[in-house]
């Protein structure tokens, strides 16, 4: 992989679903330079299994997911939002097919399945469980087509570059620690979510919420930070990661069952599991807590389906959990939740603009108000295409319209060595946020994990290594979401509080900013 160039007309921070996407639609109109921090392929759109929500099938109404994403979110969707996502999909996923994306078919027709919360089969997979590995294999090949976009791996983007009050570049720690500044028009965040601000999350370990920490450091208005999705089922063994089990396995049939094998969902909601995310999780850890003198998890139990079709479903699912001894169609594969996915970000309009000039954002890092306070199951592949195309043709405009020039930077300056203390650092607030802002909160936790963040503000680490960066980028955000869920005196989808257990519509149907002096809802 080449040095990145200095100077370039458009930078793109991150190379999943988003960035890739952005970059194809920018790279008509000049130079677009798409930066990953380890690999491209280290990205969350890698590991997404499950599927890609459109509402493309004979029996589905772009009107029903409309409405679905809407129930989901719990009263605070962004309507025009959504609106613009299940419009816009089908013609996002039929230009993925063009381009060769290979979605599982039966025959000619293409297969869609059902995740929880959704009211018909709409979700399209692709290798039975590595849709989106797939979708960024198609993506990639289609950007590495387009000559006006180059790529630099392990390029970290410590901050971004900002001249009279516009960003125009970004500062990068590269792979062999030295630091240096690209120019550019204007810069996309695509940087994805921030599962590793939690001890136990799904994310891989690029989920460090740079972007949006560099972003709220810069000035942008950072929205919903409280809405943290917890998956209801990763795997929990010792010394595996957590890794993610499918929604889609309960689609398929699979029952959740506590220590002692009862079956508990149909007690705690009507669609028993598959009811919405937020409430499987909070059953699991009511669960957990009941229990708590036995195994500290549950079970997922596929061992009544039928071997050969989980197989053939699930082929990642399947050969991972073996290679830890787990034979989903025979055994019990224990399982807890775990943070998984973020509604809040970089706050934006439809088309990818923040609050700050020439900065844009798309993907998980971004927050149009699409997801509400709940997302619903598969449809952050699709924001993440048809968001990212609507940022890259934000930006291309503004460059038409004569508005962006990219400006010559300074010298690069010298990184020092990493920091030996990052590691302890974030280890110790990935703990505090999973004990005290997690599934369940209140006033008490979060006031006492509020407290411990402000104390420890002191203790973060230089930002001279690119760990260093992520442990104070996890600390802003571990900050930014405690502000948020205390600010929040209600429960709303994935924020759940028991001092304040119902809605308080009047309050809080609204979004919340969160700035360094508090938090406001609008
Ligand atoms: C295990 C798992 C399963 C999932 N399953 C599904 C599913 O079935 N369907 C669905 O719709 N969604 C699913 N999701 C959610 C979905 O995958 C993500 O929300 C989506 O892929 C995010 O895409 P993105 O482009 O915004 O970010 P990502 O795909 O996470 O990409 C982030 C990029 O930013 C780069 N980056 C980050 N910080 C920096 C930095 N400081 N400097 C330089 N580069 C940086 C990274 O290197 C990476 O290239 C799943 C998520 C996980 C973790």
């Amino acid at each position: 992989m080449k040095k990145p160039p200095a100077q370039v007309d458009f930078i793109v921070v991150g190379a999943g679903v988003a960035g890739l996407r952005a970059a194809i639609a920018l790279a008509e109109a000049g130079k677009v330079l798409v930066l990953a921090k380890q690999e491209l392929t280290e990205s969350a759109t890698q590991y997404a299994q499950g599927g890609i929500a459109v509402a493309l099938s004979d029996e589905d109404e772009i009107s029903l997911h409309f409405q679905d994403t809407i129930n989901a979110g719990d009263g605070i969707v962004n309507a025009d939002a959504a609106h613009v996502l299940v419009e816009e999909g089908p013609d996002r996923i039929q230009e993925l097919i063009d381009w060769g994306t290979q979605f599982d078919r039966k025959g000619t027709r293409l297969t869609f399945t059902r995740e929880a919360a959704h009211s018909r089969d709409r979700i399209l997979h692709a290798h039975g469980d590595s849709t989106g590995r797939e979708i960024g294999r198609a993506l990639y090949a289609k950007a590495s087509t387009l000559k006006n976009i180059s790529f630099s791996a392990f390029e970290f983007t410590a901050s971004l570059y900002m001249e009279a009050g516009r960003v125009c570049g970004v500062r990068l720690i590269s792979g062999a620690g030295d630091m240096h500044t690209v120019t550019s028009g204007a810069v996309l965040l695509a940087t994805g979510g921030a599962g590793h601000v939690y001890i136990n999350t799904t994310n891989p370990a690029v989920a460090t919420a740079d972007g949006i920490a560099m972003a709220f450091r810069a000035g942008a208005e950072i929205s919903d930070m409280e809405f943290v999705q917890f998956h209801p089922t990763a795997l929990y063994l010792k010394k595996a990661p957590r890794f993610l089990l499918s929604e889609a396995l309960r689609g398929e049939g699979a029952v959740l069952r506590n220590s002692e094998l009862h079956r508990f969902m149909p007690k705690y909601h009507d669609d028993g599991e598959m009811a919405p995310r937020d409430v499987v999780a909070r059953a699991i850890a009511h669960e957990l807590e009941v229990c708590r003198l036995k195994e500290p998890v549950v079970y997922l139990d596929l061992t009544h389906l039928k071997a050969d079709h989980i197989k053939a479903r699930f082929p990642r699912i399947y050969a991972t959990c073996l290679e830890h001894n787990v034979d989903i169609t025979i055994d019990l594969v224990p399982v807890r939740p775990a943070a998984h996915y973020l509604m809040g970000g970089v706050r934006t309009d439809l088309e990818g603009r923040s609050s700050l000039p020439g900065l844009y954002a798309a993907g998980e890092a971004a927050c149009t108000g699409v997801h509400g306070a709940n997302r619903l199951a598969s449809n952050s592949l699709l924001e993440g295409l048809v968001f990212g195309a609507r940022a890259g043709h934000a930006m291309r405009n503004e460059k038409a319209s004569g508005k962006t020039a990219a400006k010559d930077a300074g010298q690069p300056v010298a990184a020092s060595a990493p920091n030996s203390d990052a590691e302890h650092f974030i280890h110790s607030i990935q703990q505090l946020m999973w004990d005290k802002v997690g599934i369940v909160r209140s006033r008490q936790s979060l006031m006492e994990a509020l407290e411990r963040l402000q104390t420890s503000t002191m203790e973060t680490p230089a930002p001279t290594s690119r760990r260093a960066c992520e442990a104070r980028n996890i600390h802003t955000a571990a900050l930014l979401i405690t502000r948020s869920a205390l600010a929040r005196l209600e429960s709303r989808g994935a924020h759940y509080r028991t001092d304040y257990p119902e809605h308080e519509d009047a309050k809080f149907k609204k979004h919340s900013i969160v700035g360094e002096k508090g938090v406001r809802f609008i």
